[in-house]
């Protein structure tokens, strides 16, 4: 038996003996079927083809980087707490290596993501781990592409350790949500924001989206409702799921990203060189 990943997004499937027909998760709006069509590796196949760096960005947070990168790309984060450790939007690349550098950082007591596209390996990395609850918004649960006894469902609000919660935001995705680590940034409070809250190209604003590839907007009320959930939350700091952070002053501008999107979306606010 053998498990199958898919080469577009990385997430892994049950094992089997054959690949799947299709992928979940690539064949919805938000994500793509790329032209040469659905193609399957197994961890075997990518242990071969891929490498990996772990950093410290900043005191008892690790990122992860795969090269050349693999799925969606992104990085993710080990968050070490008095507590235990939290693996934040595991890889689609596992290897023996990284389970043991991940293993190096502390025991690890949870595993978690924003949203269905950044789960990865999460399921073997679990297993590699000894059976590390892999934690999913019950709101997304008809997404889990490889369901297993490790996987824990929740909603809203869940502390995994003093200081570090998971907050359903939705948008994106019904149960997308953030991790928020109070004692991150020295202690002025650090939003891994995943795919829920998009660090932009500025580093002084976020976006919203309900597919990010193929460019199709929230409503002005899901947008109300992701700011509505992160409001009551002391962050200072923002990092993305691509190594983008925004340093300070985040929850102010989140707020006012969150504002102007809903202007451009209602008509409030208009392009001054607009002939009317
Ligand atoms: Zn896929
Ligand atoms: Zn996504």
């Amino acid at each position: 038996m053998t498990v199958w990943s898919c080469l577009t997004c990385g997430i892994e499937y049950p094992d089997a003996v054959m690949s799947p027909d299709c992928c979940l998760i690539c064949t919805d709006e938000r994500q793509y079927v790329p032209p040469t069509g659905q193609q399957w590796v197994t961890q075997q196949q990518l242990e071969s083809r891929h490498a990996f760096t772990l950093t410290e960005v900043e005191p008892r947070l690790h990122s992860i980087e795969v090269t050349p990168a693999f799925g969606i790309g992104h990085r993710p984060l080990v968050v070490s707490t008095d507590g235990g450790n939290l693996v934040w939007e595991p890889s689609g690349f596992l290897s023996p290596g990284l389970v043991d550098a991940i293993r190096n950082l502390g025991p690890v007591v949870a595993i978690s993501a924003s949203h269905p596209h950044l789960t990865g390996a999460s399921i073997s990395l679990s297993h590699a781990l000894g059976g590390v609850p892999v934690y999913v918004n019950a709101d997304d649960r008809r997404w889990v592409c490889r369901p297993d006894d490790v996987i824990e469902f929740w909603t809203d609000r869940l502390d995994i350790t003093a200081g570090l919660s998971l907050v359903q935001a939705g948008g994106h995705f019904p149960g997308s949500s953030v991790a928020h680590w109070a004692g991150g940034a020295g202690g002025r409070g650090v939003l891994l924001s995943g795919d829920t809250v998009m660090v932009s190209a500025d580093l002084r604003s976020v976006s919203f989206m309900r597919s990010y590839p193929n460019n199709i907007p929230l409503s002005a009320r899901s947008v109300r409702k992701i700011a509505a959930a992160l409001a009551p939350l002391d962050y200072d700091r923002i990092r993305g799921a691509f190594g983008t952070a925004i340093q300070a002053d985040s929850r102010q501008l989140v707020e006012d990203s969150a504002n102007r999107y809903i202007g451009w979306l209602t008509d409030a606010i208009r392009d001054p060189d607009e002939r009317l």
